[in-house]
C-alpha cells in the first residue's frame, strides 16, 4: 500500500498536542505518514480548541479554506477526507456534520483511538460522529483504557494519566467538552512508561486536564493518590525526569508532598493555578479555595523541598474585578515569586456560567492591567534565571542545539540550556556551568563537578524583583 498524506492541525493546550501524535499512531498502521501541507494531504485532521474566543467560528472559516483544498484534491483525481477533533468537536459535533458537508468524520477526544472505523464508516456510509463519553464506574474507573499509547519521539514524552474536570470554574469549557474525571489503572501508565523508557524516552510528563485529582485503579484494587503513582513511576529504570501538569490547588495531597521529598526523579518545578489572589474573584469564579489557602499550599509544596519552583496561571478583567481585586492579584504575586506564569484577559466562553455575568471589565482597563501584570511576572522570572549565572545545574541533553556543534536540554525548572558538546550526550543528565543568560536560556559548559544544591531560599519574595506590585 503506497503511503498515505495526513496532515493534523493543532490548536490549543498540550493535551491537544499529545492528541495530534495519539491521532497519528492510530492512523500509521493505516499507511499514514505526517505532511506539513493541508493541500496535498490524503487527510486532514483539525485538532479543535473551545478555550479560543470565537473557537467553532474559527473551524468553519478554517472548513471553508479546506473545502477548496477537497474539490481540488477531487479534480486531480485522488480523495481527501476531513475530521474535526478535539473540544469544539466534542461540544458541536451535530451542528458540525449540519452545517459541514466538507467534514468527514467527527470525533471526540475519547474516541482517537476508533479513527480507522470511523473513517471505513464515513466511507460507507458518507460521514460518521462519535462523541460519546465512556462510562466509569463508581470509583471513576474506565471500563477500558480511553488512551492508548504513543510512540516514542524523543527523549521526553507525555503521558496522560487523567481526563475530564468536576470542578467547574465558571469561566472555563473543559467539563463539558472533557466530561467528568476519569484515571487511568496505575499498571497502563507504568506500562506504558516503561516501553516509552525501553525506546530512549528518559523524561516523563504526566498530564491530565486535573491531574492530581488522579485516583486510578491501583494493583492491589483500590484507588491511589497521584504521588503513589509517581512512587510506582520513579522506580522504572531509565526515568531519570518526571513531570506533571496541569495541577490544582485544591487537590494537593500529602501523598504529593511528599514525593517532592523524596523523589530525585521528580522535578522541582510545579505549575499551579491560582487565577487571582482576591477572594471574591475567586468566590466568583468557583474556585472553592482562598489567595491563603493556596499560599499556604505553596508553603507546604517549599516546606518540603527548598529548590521547588512555580509557575501558575492568570486571567485579569474577570466579570467584576475593581482595582482592589486586581491589587490583590499583584500582592500574591510578589509574595509568591515566580519562576514564569501565564496571564490572559477574560474573555467569555460560551455555555459557562460566567458568560452570564454582566459587570464586565472595559478593555483599556483589562489591557492595562496585563501590562502591569506581565511585567512584574517578567520581572520575576528574569531574576529567577539569573539566580542560575555562575550555578552548576543539572540539565537534560534533548536534541542538537540551533547552532552547530551545540546541544540543547532543560534544567530542572525547564530553562532551555545550550552547552558546545558531542550529539553523545544526549539522553544524559550531566550538571553545566551556567555562563551567560539570553533572554529565557542558559549557556555554559559541562562541568565535572556534581551541580550545585538548592538556589533558592523558601518563602516569600525569594527574588529581587525590578517591577513593583
Ligand atoms: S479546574 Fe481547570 S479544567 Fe477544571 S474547570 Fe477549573 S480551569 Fe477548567
Amino acid at each position: 500500500m503506497p503511503p498515505r498524506k495526513l496532515h493534523i492541525k493543532s490548536y490549543g493546550c498540550q493535551m491537544n498536542v499529545y492528541d495530534a501524535q495519539r491521532m497519528a499512531d492510530a492512523l500509521a498502521p493505516e499507511g499514514y505518514v505526517e505532511t506539513a501541507s493541508a493541500e496535498d494531504a490524503d487527510l486532514v485532521i483539525l485538532n479543535t480548541c473551545h478555550i479560543r474566543e470565537k473557537a467553532s467560528e474559527k473551524v468553519y472559516s478554517e472548513l471553508g479554506r479546506l473545502r477548496a483544498a477537497k474539490d481540488q484534491a477531487a479534480r486531480d483525481g485522488r480523495g481527501m477526507s476531513v475530521v474535526v477533533a478535539g473540544c469544539v468537536a466534542q461540544a458541536e459535533g451535530e451542528e458540525i456534520i449540519r452545517r459541514a458537508p466538507v467534514v468527514d468524520v467527527v470525533v471526540g477526544p475519547q474516541s482517537y483511538h476508533h479513527l480507522p472505523e470511523l473513517l471505513a464508516r464515513a466511507k460507507a456510509a458518507g460521514r460518521a460522529l462519535e462523541t460519546e463519553f465512556p462510562v466509569a464506574d463508581k470509583f471513576g474507573f474506565l471500563p477500558q483504557p480511553s488512551r492508548q499509547a504513543i510512540r516514542a519521539r524523543g527523549i521526553s514524552a507525555f503521558v496522560t494519566v487523567q481526563e475530564g474536570c468536576d470542578k467547574f470554574c465558571t469561566f472555563c469549557v473543559v467539563p463539558y467538552t472533557r466530561g467528568a474525571e476519569v484515571s487511568r489503572p496505575v499498571a497502563k501508565i507504568a506500562e506504558d512508561v516503561q516501553r516509552l523508557a525501553d525506546n530512549g524516552v528518559r523524561e516523563i510528563t504526566l498530564i491530565g486536564q486535573n491531574v492530581n485529582a488522579y485516583h486510578g485503579e491501583g494493583p492491589d484494587g483500590r484507588p491511589w493518590p497521584f504521588g503513589k503513582l509517581l512512587y510506582r513511576l520513579a522506580e522504572i529504570p531509565g526515568i531519570v525526569r518526571l513531570r506533571y501538569s496541569t495541577s490544582h490547588p485544591r487537590d494537593v495531597e500529602d501523598s504529593l508532598i511528599d514525593a517532592h521529598r523524596h523523589l530525585d526523579a521528580l522535578m522541582p518545578f510545579v505549575h499551579l493555578p491560582v487565577q487571582s489572589g482576591s477572594d471574591r474573584i475567586l468566590a466568583a469564579m468557583n474556585r472553592r479555595h482562598s489567595a491563603s489557602d493556596y499560599r499556604r499550599v505553596i508553603d507546604r509544596f517549599r516546606h518540603a523541598r527548598q529548590d521547588i519552583a512555580f509557575s501558575s496561571d492568570f486571567i485579569v478583567g474577570f466579570p467584576g474585578e475593581t482595582e482592589e481585586d486586581f491589587a490583590a492579584t499583584l500582592a500574591l504575586v510578589g509574595q509568591i515569586g515566580y519562576a514564569a506564569a501565564y496571564s490572559f484577559k477574560y474573555s467569555p466562553r460560551p455555555g459557562t456560567p460566567a458568560a452570564e455575568l454582566r459587570e464586565a471589565v472595559s478593555t483599556a482597563d483589562m489591557d492595562a492591567r496585563l501590562e502591569r501584570l506581565q511585567k512584574l511576572i517578567d520581572s520575576q522570572q528574569s531574576a529567577f534565571n539569573r539566580t542560575a549565572l555562575g550555578r552548576t545545574i543539572d540539565v537534560l541533553f534533548e536534541r542538537a542545539g540551533r547552532k552547530p556543534g551545540q546541544i540543547a536540554g532543560r534544567t530542572p525548572y525547564l530553562q532551555p540550556a545550550h552547552v558546545e558538546a558531542s550529539d553523545a550526550i544526549i539522553g544524559q543528565v550531566l550538571p553545566v556551568t551556567v555562563a551567560s543568560l539570553e533572554r529565557y536560556s542558559l549557556f555554559g559548559t559541562l562541568a565535572s563537578i556534581p551541580a550545585s544544591p538548592a538556589p533558592l531560599a523558601p518563602g516569600e519574595a525569594q527574588f529581587q524583583t525590578t517591577a513593583g506590585v
